[in-house]
Parts: structure tokens; C-alpha cells; sequence
């Protein structure tokens, strides 16, 4: 295969029995060397050649043969079968050390199952190629059966935890610490958290109130810095804070280098009751988790289904998330409106048919331009695309400049640790902030160019856009369901941004800002 650059990659060092041997020889002629200092500057160097991003160094202190002697090893292959890296750099396939058959096994999973390269001075190793397994030399001493044994071995040892009532997630559960024994303990100041989200759930309050109520205590969430109604109904579903340890609802595999999780059906799943102490009770678990079932379901009740014809395509001008659509007995049309807190006090909400009918002006408006000859309309399309393609290119142009700027650095960086001016942690940071850099620039680069392409692309078929928004507005009315004017809508507009500033009193003040779906 021809050899892959860019990668996030471990570095893995280790001596063989027989390095261990030459440096003791060399110190008998007094000429002693460092086996592992030279295998890192010959592993830095490929890397700093090829291109790639380390995101960390393995070295073995120990000269073990066995996995079990060798506890970076271990831990490195934990962090691959997470997913970490796309590939591990070594100087040979030796180094991972094959042991015997069980190790060979093992190892070979790891890089397999997590499609993580092994990559060394003369080849790279794709786990999955054919051949691979030969190469690997697991084939000629495991057989296939064999290896699936060893699998399930493994996995047994995970399953086996969780039914021994230990935590084996990646982090513990919000509102629980772990110790050292895998077991799990209220967390001093999450657990009431926990019981209090349970307790306002279980009062009737719907998930978009507990966000707020939490927001508005400045509670920090389990993770970003706002609190998310998936995240409460996480917790509120989660059987581990009644005391529970639950394992294996879903198995998550990479599939084209990309994470993919499957449900697992419950009777797979594995137990282990009253593994710690619970936050909350039996009785409060089950109110709270009617009340959330009852809640969730009171938008598409009776077979109703979608209500808001614009459900999906609007959004709040400020944050960008989809406008939620709230009814109250004592008004007669829905409203729309941004549920973020943060925009609670800059951003107010509109009824729904006031919104509605703000966007076919909008696309009435788009239709109309078609009253101008067909050489004025083309022409006044092409100077304003022109015009965002060569801004865009422009900034093409700006973040090339940066990326080979960056390069130079990257550069600079290698040549600072070969100078011992950095040190190896200094390094790796640095080398780790500019990677991300580069990474950022290169993918500015490329949504720029996919954007040109748009856009040029929308100029081809600018001609049939007209016509088709035409046809959305002479059938817009006589649909009979929201679905249907949703599913309409949708045919032709991307999003619609929508403003309302708190200061804006009358009904019909705000802005919308329709963004057509190209190329229709
Ligand atoms: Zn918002």
C-alpha cells in the first residue's frame, strides 16, 4: 500500500532481547548507545517526513516478550481498541512482540477490530487487508475459531465486570465518583443534582424547564457548558442511579473510520443489581420516567403526527438551534421560540402563522425575479457570485499561506527537540497544538472550495429555481397537514434564521432570512 501521511499516531518503543545484548557489548568496548534515543529520532523522523500528528510515546522501560511483562504495551492497546489513533509507528512488527500465540492474538485484534495501521520504516499493515493475518502470523498459529475464542474471552472479561457490579464505562456516570475497586459512589455534589432533576421530572416539568431551572443555578453539565434536554433524559432513563449496573446495550465498532453504534436487545444485557448505593429511589425512578414518557410523547399523540409546518427549518438567528414549538391554553395559535437560556433575554418568540407566512413572502419575493428579463437576471446572478467566489478564493489563498506557515513550524519544532531545546513533553505539546492547527486550516481550505463549487453550481441550475418556488406556492395552501407543507417547504429552503429582539413589541416585528436549498 502506498504509505498513508497525516495520521494520529502512537509511537511505540521497546528493545529486543538482542538489543539488550549489543548495548551491553558496548559498554564492555566502552562505546555505549541508547537502542530506545535512537529508535525515537529514526521514528521521529519518519513521522516529521510523512506528515503525521503524535498524539503519544509508549516506551518500555521493560524488555518483556509477554504482553503481561510489558504495561504500555497494555495500556496502549487499551487506548487503540478505544479508537484513539489511526496508527502506530514502530520500527518493526517485532517490537508489539507476538509472544506467544494468545499475545499474537490479542494484539492483532486490537489493530484489526479499531482499524488502526501499524506503520514501520519499510511497510505499513492494514490489520484487515488480506494476508494480513499471515503476515502477522497469527493465521499459522491461531485458527480463525481460535481467534473468535479469544475474543469472546475478552469481551467476557468486560461482561464479567459489570456483572461483578463494577463500572467499566469510560467515565463514570454524572453524579457518581469511582474508586479504586471499579465500584461506584455518590458524587458529594452531583448526586442531589441527580435526585433533583428526578424530583422536578417527576413534578411534571418538562425537560426544557429542568434545563433551565439547572442553567439558571449555574450547575455545571455532565459535559459542554450548557445543560441539553438529552442529557436529562439520559439521566432520567439511566438505571445505574437506582443502584444498578447495566452492560452492553450497545456495541460500537468503526466501520470506514468512522464510530458506528447498535442497540443491543435487553436480553443481552447484563445485570448486576444493587451493585452500589442508589440515588434515587424505586418509586421515584418510576414516577419520573412515566412522567418523561408521558411528556415525550404529547407532540405526535392521537396520531397527530408533525404539527409545525416549519419544524426543522427554523432557527434562532443567535444560536442556530431549531426554533421549539410551545402551545398554551390561553392563546390560540402555537409559538415558536428559541429554548437556548442564554437567548431567553435577547431573542423572543413569534406565533407560528405569522412565521409562516414571513417565509412564502420570502420565497414569493425570490419568484418575482423572474419578471426581470432572463439576460438581466443572469447577469445580476453572475456579478454577485462572482463577486462570493473570488472572496472565497481569496481566503483560499489566505489559509494556504498559513498552512505552509504552519509547516515551517511543525518543522521547527523537530528541529527544537533534536536540539534538546524542547523536551519531549514541550514537544509533543507543541507539535499537538500546531497539528490542530493545520488540521483546521486544511479543513477551512476544504469547505471553501466545496462552497465555490456550490455556489457555481447553484448558478447552473438557477434557471429552474424559479419555477420550482413558484410551484411550492401554488400548492402550498391547498396541502391538508403540516407534514406535508413541512415536506414541501423542505424541497426548496436549506434553513430560515429567524430574529426577534426583546425591544420589538409588535407582533409581526422580526426578521427572517431564507436560505434556499441549492441545487434544488
Ligand atoms: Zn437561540
Amino acid at each position: 500500500m502506498t504509505r498513508p501521511t497525516n495520521l494520529d499516531v502512537f509511537v511505540y518503543l521497546r528493545k529486543s532481547r538482542k538489543d539488550v545484548e549489543e548495548e551491553r557489548k558496548a559498554l564492555e568496548n566502552n562505546t555505549p548507545f541508547d537502542t530506545l534515543a535512537k529508535h525515537r529520532r529514526e521514528l521521529l523522523e519518519l513521522i516529521r517526513r510523512e506528515g503525521h500528528n503524535v498524539i503519544g510515546i509508549f516506551e518500555e522501560v521493560v524488555s518483556g516478550e509477554y504482553l503481561s511483562e510489558r504495561p504500555e504495551a497494555q495500556e496502549m492497546l487499551r487506548q487503540i481498541e478505544e479508537g484513539m489513533v489511526e496508527g502506530v509507528v514502530v520500527m518493526d512488527l517485532d517490537r508489539l512482540g507476538r509472544g506467544d500465540m494468545i499475545d499474537a492474538g490479542t494484539i492483532f485484534r486490537a489493530f484489526k477490530f479499531s482499524e488502526t495501521l501499524i506503520i514501520t520504516p519499510t511497510e505499513v499493515i492494514d490489520c484487515n487487508a488480506e494476508g494480513a493475518e499471515l503476515l502477522f502470523g497469527v493465521k499459522s498459529i491461531i485458527a480463525r475459531e481460535e481467534l473468535k475464542q479469544i475474543n469472546k474471552r475478552l469481551q467476557g472479561g468486560r461482561r464479567r465486570s459489570a456483572k461483578d457490579g463494577k463500572s467499566i464505562t469510560r467515565k463514570p456516570p454524572y453524579g457518581y465518583l469511582r474508586d479504586q475497586n471499579l465500584k461506584l459512589v455518590p458524587h458529594p455534589e452531583e448526586a442531589p443534582i441527580v435526585r433533583k432533576i428526578f424530583e422536578l421530572v417527576a413534578g411534571g416539568h418538562g425537560r426544557q424547564a429542568v434545563v433551565k431551572h439547572l442553567d439558571s443555578l449555574g450547575v455545571k453539565p455532565p459535559e459542554g457548558d450548557l445543560w441539553e434536554q438529552s442529557t436529562v433524559s439520559h439521566i432520567i432513563k439511566n438505571e445505574v442511579y437506582l443502584g444498578h449496573i447495566i452492560w452492553g446495550k450497545e456495541k460500537h465498532f468503526k466501520r470506514n473510520g468512522k464510530r458506528v453504534r447498535k442497540k443491543v436487545p435487553p436480553e443481552l444485557w447484563i445485570r448486576h443489581e444493587n451493585a452500589h448505593e442508589a440515588i434515587v429511589s424505586q418509586e421515584l425512578f418510576d414516577e419520573a420516567n412515566t412522567a418523561l414518557r408521558g411528556r415525550w410523547r404529547a407532540p405526535t399523540r392521537d396520531g397527530v403526527g408533525l404539527s409545525n409546518p416549519l419544524a426543522g427549518i427554523i432557527k434562532c438567528g443567535v444560536c442556530e438551534r431549531a426554533l421549539y414549538m410551545t402551545r398554551t391554553a390561553d392563546r390560540p395559535n402555537p409559538q415558536l421560540r428559541c429554548i437556548n437560556p442564554r437567548c431567553q433575554s435577547i431573542q423572543k418568540g413569534v406565533l407560528l402563522p405569522l412565521a409562516e407566512q414571513r417565509v412564502l413572502q420570502a420565497l414569493e419575493i425570490l419568484a418575482r425575479k423572474s419578471s426581470l428579463s432572463e439576460k438581466e437576471l443572469s447577469a445580476s446572478l453572475q456579478d454577485e457570485s462572482d463577486d462570493v467566489v473570488e472572496t472565497k478564493q481569496r481566503q483560499i489563498a489566505h489559509f494556504q499561506k498559513e498552512l505552509a506557515e504552519l509547516n515551517s513550524m511543525r518543522e521547527t519544532a523537530f528541529e527544537m527537540l533534536e536540539k534538546k531545546v524542547y523536551s519531549e513533553e514541550v514537544f509533543l505539546q507543541r507539535h499537538k497544538s500546531i497539528s490542530d492547527k493545520i488540521k483546521e486550516a486544511e479543513s477551512t481550505i476544504s469547505r471553501l472550495q466545496s462552497e465555490i463549487e456550490e455556489e457555481l453550481h447553484r448558478r447552473k441550475h438557477q434557471k429552474t429555481i424559479v419555477p420550482k418556488v413558484r410551484a411550492v406556492l401554488e400548492n402550498y395552501y391547498s396541502l391538508e397537514t403540516p407534514e406535508q407543507k413541512n415536506h414541501l417547504l423542505k424541497s426548496i429552503i436549506e434553513k430560515v434564521m429567524f430574529i426577534r429582539k426583546k425591544e420589538w413589541t409588535k407582533k409581526d416585528q422580526f426578521e427572517i432570512e431564507v436560505i434556499p436549498r441549492f441545487p434544488i
